[in-house]
């Protein structure tokens, strides 16, 4: 459960750190309707199956990343909770693979995946530009090649 909420905040992660917009201020809204989600509506998987993937106001539909997101984290931390067992290590071994998933998101996200949502795709286009002008595209191929040579 605690897995699922931190998957819930590497969502917001996901989807902000590439637009560039704080990862902890506004509170999470619908993308659509800019209608802000209530608590009831930000329980991590419960919700988006009750709402079934859809705004409650506008029925704009929200991606099934967020649900898949949240289940990846929460299986992650059981398994490095059993695995580890509580400790340093987990902690250690729990921030790498959060960074991971991110990382991993947005790369799905902004590269492979094909978009419909014409005014969408042209938003992810700018923040990839954004993310090269940064320097960030930088430290995302750093971190993939890590991660490649650890699974090696
Ligand atoms: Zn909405």
């Amino acid at each position: 459960m605690f897995g699922a909420v931190v998957g819930s905040f590497l969502n917001v992660c996901i989807y902000r750190l590439p637009i560039g917009t704080s990862i902890v201020w506004p509170a999470s809204a619908c993308p659509n309707c800019h209608r802000e989600i209530e608590w009831f509506e930000n329980i991590p998987i419960v919700s988006w199956l009750v709402l079934r993937g859809r705004c409650r106001t506008c029925k704009h539909p929200i991606g099934v990343q967020y649900p898949i997101v949240e289940a990846i984290t929460a299986v992650m931390f059981g398994a490095a909770w059993w695995y580890y067992g509580p400790g340093p290590l987990l902690a250690s071994r729990l921030v790498f693979g959060c960074a991971l998933i991110v990382l991993f998101a947005i790369d799905l996200e902004h590269h492979l995946l094909p978009n419909r949502d014409h005014p969408a795709r042209h938003r992810r286009r700018l923040s990839v530009q954004l993310l090269h002008r940064t320097g960030m595209a930088r430290l995302v191929d750093r971190h993939r090649g890590a991660a490649a040579a650890a699974c090696c």
